[in-house]
């Protein structure tokens, strides 16, 4: 069989998908390429989220991969805001959107990236409790943290991550207070050590951001549907007027799995980490796809107090 009669689908459309479908073309395949992903945006990057974008110093357009028109001129089939929902290997199928697309492969490449790891306390489904994963989510944040710095407002962060420590920044530029709260020792504790952690925290502080290391939250308390504050294991209550959760992101493996797929763990030489590096990796937590950690000089974040590059 010829490129030309073959299909390629791609379930994600983040930047591995959109990269994905950029290098079928620039390698010469000829055949249907069809990227499908729930997100209704354009593939697009998502450091700029907690970086740029969410500082106002980047502009929504420069965050996607390709100019909307690149897809139509490379001849790629995009279906935006729709979900794969179910693989059939024997039959070669995908099964998407809401009218249950059936759709063939001969190949196959799920690109289906990461969610971020909800809070399981009291409170998370009050109005002022964030995550940030999404263009959307950036948008939404970037307004709560202009309001926040207006009003002289409180932002507490679960998790002193990479995705914390940038939106501590970015609040802070905004004018906001902002408290972190991080069970381990020093912030990127599992990344970068004690020292490294030590010194990110000095940082911070510098910048007045508070740290309450060593705790959890364990409530996050409201009235009518508001955020009032936040509380952790010692009984201490932060205010707050919003809270982000900022607890690392798990793999999306359920379609595979669905699929029958054999997801491999970290314990059998799976690459599985926290995609914003926040959480300590969890032995049970999965990754269909490798990649190395990134702590390498080339890659390390400065988490928003601008002394180099951030990618
Ligand atoms: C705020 C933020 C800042 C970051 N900053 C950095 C950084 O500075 N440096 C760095 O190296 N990394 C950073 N990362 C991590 C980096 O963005 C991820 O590693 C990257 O997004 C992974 O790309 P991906 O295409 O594999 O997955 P994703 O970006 O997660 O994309 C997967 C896509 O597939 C879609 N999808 C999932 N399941 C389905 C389905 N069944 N049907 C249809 N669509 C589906 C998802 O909605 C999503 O759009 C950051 C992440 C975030 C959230």
């Amino acid at each position: 069989m010829v490129d030309a009669d073959q299909t390629f689908v791609i379930v994600g459309g983040g930047l591995a998908g959109a990269k994905a479908a950029e290098t079928l073309r620039a390698e010469g395949f000829t055949g249907r390429v069809i990227l499908i992903c729930d997100e209704r945006d354009h593939p697009y990057e998502r450091p700029p989220l907690s970086k740029g974008y969410l500082l106002g110093k980047e502009e929504r357009d420069s965050v996607f991969v390709h100019e909307p028109a690149w897809y139509a001129a490379n001849d790629i089939e995009l279906h935006l805001g729709q979900t794969v929902d179910a693989i059939d290997r024997t039959a070669k199928t995908v099964r998407f959107g809401e009218d249950g697309t059936v759709v063939r492969y001969d190949k196959l490449l799920l690109a289906t990236g990461a969610e971020p790891r909800r809070l399981d306390i009291p409170g998370t489904d009050l109005a002022g409790v964030h995550h940030l994963r999404r263009l959307a989510h950036a948008e939404r944040l970037k307004h709560v943290l202009t309001n926040l710095g207006r009003d002289n407002g409180h932002l507490v962060i679960a998790g002193a991550g990479w995705i914390g420590l940038e939106v501590a920044a970015a609040a802070r530029s905004y004018g906001a207070e902002v408290t972190v709260v991080e069970h381990g020792p020093t912030p990127l504790h599992g990344a970068l050590g004690p020292e490294l952690g030590g010194l990110f925290a000095e940082l911070h502080r510098e910048h007045g951001v508070r740290f309450h290391f060593g705790r959890r939250l364990t409530e996050i308390v409201g009235q009518d549907g508001m955020v009032l504050a936040a509380r952790t294991d010692d009984g201490e209550e932060h205010p707050a007027h919003d809270v982000l959760a900022a607890i690392g992101a798990a793999p999306r493996t359920a379609l595979a799995e669905a699929a029958g797929l054999e997801i491999a763990d970290r314990a059998q030489g799976g690459a599985s980490w926290s995609t914003s590096g926040c959480a300590p990796p969890t032995p049970t937590s999965t990754r269909p796809a490798t990649r190395p950690p990134s702590t390498t000089p080339s890659s390390i974040r400065t988490c928003g107090w601008s002394t180099g590059p951030t990618r």
